[in-house]
């Protein structure tokens, strides 16, 4: 049994597994060829100041590039990743990979932040404070410009340790985001006690407006809550010319979303860029 010889050893293919965990496995074992054959890149999807169509700043987002699928999403393969481990290593790799992209930004004369996805078991390893001043460190990237973005889920549980954690990232210079927010049940009077700088506003409270009520009083509702807790904002999944009516209408200002840009590879900002400039 490989079980009984321990979690190094070989997955061989269960007949008796069912489909989905048979997908897992193929993803499982890829995964690990992936990072040794470097499968993977990071995508940047612009944040857009709506006042002046400025770009204030970008997400880094995973892709796969895999040699015989294509491009796989993150929502597929992180879950998995995440479970088997394999995500500190590619966690490790995106904040190495996104640290140097920032860099290139201030090199060029850009002031830019660049927002980087940390899964939980990034943010719960003990390593992590150290590691990112190492990577700061060696990339000479200015901290501010550095935004991490953390799921309401990944702050409960222990909520001492993660505040204790989240006082120890913010230490390092950077800047803490609430990604998804709105979507985790987590309590709001927590939220005061977390040292968090900005809220994301969730995709599915953004794409139904105009037509939702309930998504613009709960968007609305948001806003106005970050105001007063003197949080930044950034709407995510903007798509239409009315969805940015309605946020700027509530002050939300940041918006980031196919309307502006999908994410793009590094080698298709500029071109972005350009267009943007010459609207
Ligand atoms: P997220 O952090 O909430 O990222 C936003 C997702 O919304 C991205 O999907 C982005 O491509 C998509 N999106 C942006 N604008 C629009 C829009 O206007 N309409 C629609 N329909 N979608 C839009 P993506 O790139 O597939 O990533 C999915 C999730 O995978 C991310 O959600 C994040 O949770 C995770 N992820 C991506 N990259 C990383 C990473 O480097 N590390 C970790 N831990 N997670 C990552
Ligand atoms: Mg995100
Ligand atoms: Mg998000
Ligand atoms: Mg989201």
């Amino acid at each position: 049994e490989a079980k009984a010889k321990g979690r190094n050893t070989y997955h061989f293919y269960d007949p008796n597994l069912n489909a989905a965990a048979k997908e897992r496995m193929i993803i499982e074992n890829e995964l690990r060829v992936a990072l040794k054959d470097k499968q993977f890149e990071l995508h940047y999807q612009p944040q857009i100041d709506c006042r002046n169509s400025e770009i204030v700043g970008y997400e880094a987002l995973i892709r796969w590039l895999h040699p015989k699928k294509g491009m796989i999403s993150p929502v597929k393969f992180i879950p998995v990743a995440e479970s088997t481990g394999i995500i500190v290593e590619l966690g490790e790799w995106v904040l190495w990979e996104a640290c140097r992209f920032a860099k290139r930004l201030e090199d060029q004369g850009v002031v830019n932040n660049v927002a980087i996805n940390l899964s939980a078991r990034q943010f719960k390893d003990t390593n992590l404070v150290l590691l990112l001043s190492k990577i700061l460190d060696k990339t000479k990237v200015s901290p501010k410009n550095i935004h991490l973005e953390l799921t309401e889920s990944m702050l409960m549980g222990d909520i001492e340790a993660a505040i204790g954690q989240l006082h120890e990232l913010k230490a390092l210079g950077l800047a803490l985001s609430i990604d998804d927010f709105g979507t985790g049940f987590s309590s709001l009077s927590y939220l005061k006690r977390f040292p968090v700088d900005i809220l994301k506003i969730d995709r599915s409270f953004v794409k139904d407006i105009p037509q939702d009520t309930s998504d613009m009083a709960i968007t609305a509702a948001i806003i106005a809550m970050a105001k007063k807790l003197k949080l930044d904002l950034v709407a995510e999944g903007v798509e239409t010319k009315e969805q940015i009516k309605f946020l700027e209408d509530n002050n939300c200002y940041i918006v980031q979303g196919y309307y502006f840009s999908p994410p793009l590879s590094e080698a298709n900002l500029e071109g972005f860029r350009k267009t943007l400039g010459s609207q």
